[in-house]
């Protein structure tokens, strides 16, 4: 079957001829990523309560919906996946804060995420059990939790205003890279969304929803392979559709059209709780789409707060004070950004400090650290909670991977490739276990040491790097991870201080 895709088309610009009788019409509020961004944060992933680029959180996300709940009946709101970290709210309490204010949300429906699988998988249940919300993965596969093996179904059908719209869940392979991998098997997404679509098709749901956390490359691969599917919405690439909001990854939505001139469309709204997608749909009566207008909106300080969630979050914040005022160390010496900066560059102390109190507690040859993830010095005096997640509030993922001397001069300078004496460059690599030296024109490495010797090119060594950069973020090559650690950089970084202190 030949099918076309038309993603640069400007959607604003499509209309199709309204039925005035007969037709179905729904609307989709959607979020993905939000990362427990219970509040608003600014764009550099600070938390704000006011201001231009102060965005999202959920005291303004359960405004909206409830604005939106009050004039639609035909709504339905969901959720692409990953609520599970980012906040220190998370990484704190699990999913004690957090679920809580999501059930204020009341979603009727959501899909895993592969940050769902970070912790062990009693919190995962914990989550779904607590929030009572139906949760959807076709191309999962539970081993081990009853619960979950009950609870996440492959599809479900919601009935709105006497209409079935059927809804399929599908998640990434990435999940796997998680340590409870053991308990569960990821299976071929677009092999079991199609058995879905069957599915629902045989039951007469002719409206059909795809919650994906696929990323949008894959979205769009599936919309433009799989017929039948009317709007998938997707998440885990963190891109943001929009017809208004600059810059944005393209078109709110993006849409493929099929041989018999039905559409798929795509839709995904950015990520961290600053944004909602909102489409309106309207179906004939064999579920296809007659027209659609949508666009993702920004929760920006136009939007109330709701009174309900800022309690919730209120008195969490009241709990957890104790702990992010928690004395962790007194130092005698800042620990600093690269002398005369406000960021990680070359000679950056706490780039190389944070990266050293990982290689203390890991039998491993080397740590390598990008930049970016490092966003505050430490100040002499008492250091508490609070100050290590300042340090390193994404709290990223580490991974153990294997690089021969020579790929890892390789690593090192994909680090180096937008490398500027002027400006942080997220990719450079702060190294802990050796040193390495480069030309500041070519970009290329003059030498590695590792452990005081000149690197072998041929021996294999074993490199712990973030997560994010051992799966291509920053630029940089793909590898395989063959162990996910338990603790984060946090956990090392707070340990280390500690055994200073001592
Ligand atoms: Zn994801």
């Amino acid at each position: 079957m030949k099918i076309r895709l038309f993603v640069l088309l400007f959607i604003s610009l499509f209309f199709c001829p309204l039925k005035s009788y007969g037709n179905t019409n729904i609307t989709l509020l959607h979020t993905n990523d939000l990362h427990s961004h219970l509040l608003p944060i600014d764009e550099k992933g600070n938390d704000c309560s006011k201001g231009e680029n102060c965005l999202g959180g959920f005291l303004r996300l359960k405004t909206f919906i409830d604005e939106e709940r009050k004039i639609d009946p035909n709504l339905i709101l969901l959720d692409a996946g990953d609520r599970f970290y980012g906040s220190i709210f998370f990484t704190l309490n699990k999913e004690k804060n957090l679920s809580p204010i999501f059930k204020e949300l009341n979603y009727d429906v959501i899909t895993l995420g592969n940050h769902e699988f970070d912790e062990d998988l009693s919190v995962l249940a914990n989550f779904i059990k607590d929030t009572n919300t139906p949760t959807v993965c076709s191309n999962i596969n539970f081993k081990t939790n009853d619960f979950l093996k009950k609870n996440v179904v492959p599809s479900i059908i919601i009935n709105k205003n006497g209409n079935k719209i059927g809804v399929i869940g599908v998640t990434t392979q990435e999940a796997k890279l998680s340590l409870q991998k053991e308990e569960f098997d990821i299976l071929d997404a677009k092999e079991k969304i199609k058995e879905q679509v069957e599915n629902l098709s045989n039951q007469g749901v002719s409206i059909i929803i795809l919650l994906s956390h696929l990323g949008l490359n894959v979205d769009l691969e599936i919309a433009e392979q799989i017929s039948n599917i009317d709007v998938i919405v997707g998440g885990h690439t963190h891109n943001l559709l929009s017809n208004t909001i600059e810059p944005n990854d393209g078109k709110y939505p993006l849409f493929a059209e099929h041989e018999d001139k039905s559409k798929t469309l795509v839709i995904t709204s950015g990520a961290l709780s600053r944004y909602v997608g909102k489409i309106k749909l309207e179906f004939n009566d064999d579920g296809k789409i007659l027209s659609f207008k949508g666009d993702t909106i920004a929760l920006d300080d136009k939007i109330g707060n709701n009174k309900k969630i800022d309690e919730l979050i209120g008195a969490d914040l009241k709990e957890i004070q104790n702990t992010i005022t928690e004395k962790i160390a007194t130092i005698n010496e800042d620990i600093n950004f690269s002398e005369g900066k406000n960021y990680c560059s070359v000679n950056c102390p706490i780039g190389k400090f944070v990266a050293n109190a990982i290689l203390k507690m890991e039998n491993v040859d080397i740590v390598f650290i990008n930049s970016g993830s490092i966003r505050a010095p430490l100040k002499k005096g008492e250091v508490i909670y609070r100050n290590l997640f300042e340090v390193l509030p994404f709290d990223g993922v580490l991974v153990k991977i294997r690089m021969s001397g020579k790929e890892i001069i390789e690593y090192i300078e994909a680090g180096l490739r937008k490398y500027s004496d002027e400006y942080r460059t997220n990719a450079l690599l702060q190294m802990a276990g050796g040193d390495y030296d480069f030309d500041l024109k070519t970009k290329k490495v003059k030498s590695v040491n590792v452990a005081s010797k000149e690197i072998d090119l041929n021996k294999v060594y074993t490199v712990i790097v973030p997560k994010y950069i051992a799966l291509g973020g920053d630029s940089f090559p793909k590898k395989e991870i063959y162990e996910t650690l338990k603790n984060t950089a946090n956990v090392y970084l707070k340990q280390n201080l500690k055994n200073l202190s001592k």
